[in-house]
């Protein structure tokens, strides 16, 4: 990994906007892009730009935009799909097959000065906003997105599976989408404590306490109404059936590496639904919505931020996984 001049296409066309990058946030894949070179089918074969989580402003606006202006300061949704697809027609153009993201290969990232971007994909953040949350808007998304598939009612209890970013962000957005208490459990007590800290939120260190006696305990037997896997360990997802309570909802968020067990008569005998998400869609201007009025606060979870003379530092920093480092930002 370096840093050094590459050549990028800043061709803008009468949808696109240009802009000026100002911060990126480190994620999990662009990490390990760095380490393992690819995920799954996805392989770096040439160098590669990364970065997808960021926020910047305009400095030029295509014939056909009307809904930016130069000086706008805005974030952008990374995955660009076939606006013509099916996929995008029926709403759920992030599985589009033919979706482009950034920092995914054979696409470059935006950990880059200056890119060209689609507008339709390009949000602009209220003053109340900062670049640093707004780059935090990306992995927001995917908590949105789950939140949304869980089909959260007021009230409900859940149960987050895993407190890294994902984990975290999810257990907020649970709590925005009207659970009255989220129960958040990992191995890494650091983690727990920084998430312990958000009203609504209660920890289990499953090194000391079964997971499930926690929830038994403390839902009179009767189990999550919703409980969101974002850990992605085997154990974990085996357990999602018995936290599950009778006609609760599981939303796979985190991603094994390999095939893992599901136990099917487990939610079959409590006839629990089983929803799996994949990034996000149409959710953008709801993150920012939570973040500009309050509801939802990200700042806890910027551990760090990094000049981008000094990226290469900030990628080996999360190479460490410091399980007291959250988010680590570059701004440009
Ligand atoms: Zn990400």
């Amino acid at each position: 990994m370096s840093l050094r001049d590459y050549p990028v296409s800043l061709e803008l066309g009468p949808h696109d906007v240009r802009i000026a990058i100002h911060t990126v946030g480190i994620c999990g894949s662009d990490v390990h892009y760095y380490t393992h070179g690819k995920i799954g089918p996805f392989v770096v074969k040439e160098p590669m730009i990364l970065g997808h989580e960021a926020a910047g402003t305009v400095t030029a606006v295509g014939t056909e935009v009307t809904h930016l202006k130069i000086g706008d300061r805005v974030c952008m949704e990374p995955g660009i799909p076939d606006l013509n697809s099916k996929a995008m027609r029926l709403g759920m153009y992030n599985v589009d097959p033919a979706v482009r993201f950034w920092a995914t290969p054979p696409v470059n990232g935006c950990l880059t000065p200056e890119v060209v971007h689609p507008a339709a994909f390009t949000f602009k953040l209220p003053d109340n906003v900062s670049f640093a949350e707004g780059a935090m808007v990306e992995p927001l998304a995917v908590g949105i997105q789950a939140a949304l598939k869980a089909g959260i009612k007021p009230g409900d209890t859940a149960v987050v599976m895993g407190a890294g970013p994902i984990g975290m962000i999810t257990a907020l957005s649970a709590l925005a989408g009207g659970c009255s208490r989220v129960i958040v459990s990992d191995v890494a007590q650091p983690k727990l404590d920084i998430i312990g800290k958000y009203p609504g939120v209660e920890t289990v260190n499953v090194r000391n306490t079964k997971l499930l006696d926690y929830v038994r305990a403390t839902t009179e037997g009767w189990g999550a109404d919703i409980v969101f896997e974002a850990s992605g360990a085997a154990p974990a997802v085996l357990d999602v059936a018995n936290v599950v309570a009778p006609g609760g909802t599981c939303i796979m968020v985190g991603m094994p590496v390999d095939p893992v067990p599901v136990d099917i008569v487990g939610l079959q005998a409590k006839e629990a639904t089983l929803r799996t998400i994949f990034r996000y869609a149409n959710v953008y201007d709801r993150a920012i919505a939570l973040i500009a009025s309050g509801k939802i606060d990200l700042k806890p979870l910027i551990t760090e931020t990094f000049a981008f003379r000094d990226s290469v530092a900030a990628f080996d920093r999360a190479v460490e996984a410091r399980p007291t480092d959250v988010k680590l930002q570059i701004v440009l």
